[in-house]
């Protein structure tokens, strides 16, 4: 065990009411719980008692629960005090642990502690921060399979197949007779294209989870008077942007959270992105481009005349943000509800913000693209996911140096075995197998404390 100094915290969210905990891990909480209970309290049990401050005088009555290690949440002796939730009184506990050779505990300690004592690698203890900032019920649910250790068994698979292709190429670094016919060895190509294949599988996994977790930007766009706001209270469900038929109305960025059937979207509704105008409407533009810019999707608010030249002029301000079209006022044209996908095109949805008709196919689509509707669904952070997109490239570097074996065109063991080295730092940096000390203050740092 590393850490050997006891840290305390207040573990309860403010304003909590009922019942505020103190924690305290380490090699002194065992003296600690003596001296609180006044006798050695028995692992794992409930205890209901005084608690007092040094002089006697009596604090609180509550419980006291003692956890020796390893089995903890810290993988420490873990001792847990259940009080009154009024955060004057949980500090003065808190500061009676602390004179009886407790510290308190920097914001994420508890869950560093965990994880440098094996009991949860760094992506379950990201788990449990995105559990706790879970802003739908998909979220939870999600941030409880990572938890679980579905996404780390997921990372676990990727990291058996590396290191069967790896054995594979160090072998022919080994046998440099041999080499050539150990690197166009078909198994190897199978090896590397099915690690390849899951890695994108993964990949794609753990872009789901970032959006579960964080939710799904969208940002409407789309010229004044397309009906960008009617769609947004439409989805909205109620009048919380105003809608009026003078264009340009919308200078601002309108931001709504919206969840439904579990998952979380926030939808921006911008100023039309046209030219000219005012300093006003010109600022308005610009934060219009800036939303557009950073969202995870853009719905194009357009009409079936006019969609093409709007998509053409949108593709060209944001070349990268996935769009979707929004055939609006079919009401007018007294055409049916459809969603339209073709080879070519973007995804297009003809409905009626007006008379609420094709609203529940948009619903689908953003639902489908916000993570919803995955029974199997975990979190994960932007981290993960530019982690696993080094792994696939130098995968793809080392896919690429085998097919010039096989092809008899070169293709050296050094440089594939190297690239493949870089695949396993990558996929090592997701588990945190060998989590350096800046990553590991970076994602701990961003915790509560008595977390
Ligand atoms: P925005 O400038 O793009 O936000 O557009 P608004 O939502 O303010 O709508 C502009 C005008 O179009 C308003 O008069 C709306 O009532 C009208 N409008 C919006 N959606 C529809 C629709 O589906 N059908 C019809 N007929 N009118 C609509």
């Amino acid at each position: 065990m590393r850490a050997a100094d006891t840290i305390a915290a207040v573990a309860t969210a403010p304003g909590a009411g009922g019942v505020g905990i103190v924690r305290v891990s380490g090699a002194q909480a065992g003296t600690i719980a003596q001296v609180l209970l006044g006798r050695t309290p028995r692992p794992r049990h409930a205890h209901y008692t005084t608690l007092r401050e040094a002089d006697g005088a009596l604090l609180d009555r509550g419980l006291l629960l003692w956890f020796p290690a390893p089995h903890s949440y810290t993988g420490e002796d873990v001792l847990e005090l259940h009080a009154h939730g009024s955060p004057i009184l949980l500090d003065l506990l808190l500061r009676r642990v602390c004179a009886l050779g407790a510290r308190p505990a920097r914001a994420g300690e508890f869950s560093e502690r965990a994880y440098l004592n094996g009991k949860l690698d760094l992506m379950q203890a990201e788990a449990i921060a995105e559990l706790i900032a879970a802003g739908s019920d998909a979220a939870v649910r999600a941030a409880q399979r990572a938890l679980a250790g579905v996404f780390s068994a997921r990372v676990g698979e990727l990291q058996a197949l590396l290191t069967r292709a790896r054995a594979h190429i160090e072998a022919a670094l080994d046998f440099p007779d041999e080499d050539l016919e150990l690197m166009a060895d078909p198994a190897l190509l199978a090896t590397l294209a099915e690690l390849r294949a899951q890695v994108g599988v993964v990949l794609l996994e753990a872009q789901r989870g970032v959006r579960l977790a964080q939710g799904l930007s969208v940002v409407l766009i789309g010229r004044p008077n397309t009906g960008k706001s009617s769609l947004l209270n439409a989805l909205a469900g109620e009048d919380r942007a105003i809608v009026t038929a003078v264009p340009g109305t919308t200078r601002d960025v309108l931001r709504v959270d919206l969840q439904f059937d579990g998952v979380r979207l926030e939808l921006a509704d911008t100023a039309g992105l046209r030219d000219a105008g005012d300093a006003i409407e010109r600022e308005g533009m610009r934060r219009a481009e800036a939303a557009l810019l950073s969202a995870d999707l853009a719905l194009l608010v357009s009409d079936v005349a006019h969609w093409t030249d709007d998509y053409a002029d949108a593709r060209a301000r944001a070349p990268d943000t996935d769009m979707l079209v929004v055939l609006n006022k079919i009401d007018l044209i007294a055409q049916p509800a459809a969603r339209i996908e073709d080879v070519a095109g973007p995804v297009r949805i003809a409905l009626s913000a007006r008379s609420g008709s094709g609203i529940d196919l948009l619903r689908h689509e953003l639902h489908r693209r916000a993570g919803g509707g995955a029974d199997n669904a975990y979190s994960a952070r932007t981290r993960h996911v530019l982690a696993l997109q080094r792994a696939a490239a130098e995968i793809d570097a080392a896919n690429l140096e085998v097919q010039h074996a096989v092809n008899r065109h070169g293709g050296l063991a050094e440089l594939a075995a190297e690239a493949l080295r870089r695949a396993q730092q990558a996929l090592d940096e997701l588990t945190g197998a060998h989590g350096s000390e800046e990553l590991l203050g970076a994602i701990f740092s961003s915790f509560c404390i008595g977390k």
